[in-house]
């Protein structure tokens, strides 16, 4: 049975050797060296023995600034896996207080935290997660004037809001600045998740131009938690994506997701010419 020095070493020689591997096939680039603690080693480890990840991926998300919009049953997933995942800074943002009815899928509130802002319920459990983040709480809620602001100087913008104003005014405001995005929705036992990179693929807008007109909402559709943690699931995986390039992201389309049927259906889209967040780009 390894001890848990032995495991450390293991752990640490691997992604040495992962590190070495890629230096071997890829072209040098200027980078400073991955300097992890044994904590960190043995923290990552289950990532950082992935072929895909190594300690390439690892850097690029300890260096990383990312906002999640929403601390709700998407921004749940999504701040809990990056966290996780060792993002080095996370905002989360949220003008909500905890209500007894998000409780069944917004996995980051619990039955005390009722009352509380959202954005300060959220950071404390991320901060429990993983202490070397700085986790940075916003309790106050994205809106066409105050988007840019927000979104400029980060790597990734996770979109995790309940409103159609929101996201376009996100995706306007992340076009803008070329600040990449992951944008999702669910509803019920659907969902859809999507990757930008503005000037590069097309946008939020490029795939739905206009807001749809009378789009049900949660409270009165409804929504199940575990079709919400799916979803939340897939934004976290293609932030991921985006920020190591490990595997490509869902850019130029979308992935549409039905639950009930168990169908992923991959829906193409192409950069419009007269877009007004992104032909500009
Ligand atoms: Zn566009």
């Amino acid at each position: 049975m390894m001890t848990g020095n032995s495991r450390r070493g293991f752990f640490r020689e691997l992604a040495s050797v992962v590190a070495s591997a890629r230096e071997a096939t890829e072209p040098p680039t200027p980078q400073q060296p991955l300097d992890l603690t044994d904590a960190e080693v043995e923290r990552y480890s289950r990532q950082l023995v992935l072929p895909e990840w190594g300690a390439a991926a690892q850097l690029a998300v300890t260096e990383a600034s990312v906002l999640v919009i929403g601390a709700g049953a998407l921004g749940a997933p999504v701040a809990l896996y990056l966290a996780g995942a060792g993002v080095g800074r996370i905002g989360i943002l949220d003008d909500d207080e905890v209500e007894l009815s998000n409780l069944h899928r917004q996995l980051l509130h619990f039955t005390p935290d009722i009352g509380a802002p959202k954005a300060e319920s959220a950071a404390a459990k991320l901060r429990y997660l993983n202490p070397d983040v700085v986790v940075e709480p916003y309790h106050v809620r994205a809106t066409a004037e105050n988007a840019a602001a927000l979104v400029e100087g980060q790597d990734l913008v996770v979109d995790c809001s309940d409103s159609f104003a929101t996201r376009y005014a996100i995706n306007a405001a992340c076009c803008a600045a070329r600040v990449r995005l992951v944008e999702a929705g669910v509803l019920g036992l659907a969902g859809l998740v999507m990757s930008i990179k503005p000037g590069r693929t097309a946008c939020y807008r490029c795939a739905f131009p206009v807001e749809p007109v009378g789009a049900p909402r949660c409270a009165d559709a409804g929504v199940l938690g575990p079709a919400a943690g799916v979803i939340g699931s897939l934004q976290a995986l293609e932030a991921l994506k985006l920020l190591t390039g490990v595997a490509p992201a869902i850019a130029d389309g979308f992935l549409q997701v039905d639950l009930a049927t168990a169908e992923f259906l991959r829906v193409n889209v192409s950069r419009r010419p007269d877009c007004a967040d992104c032909s500009d780009l």
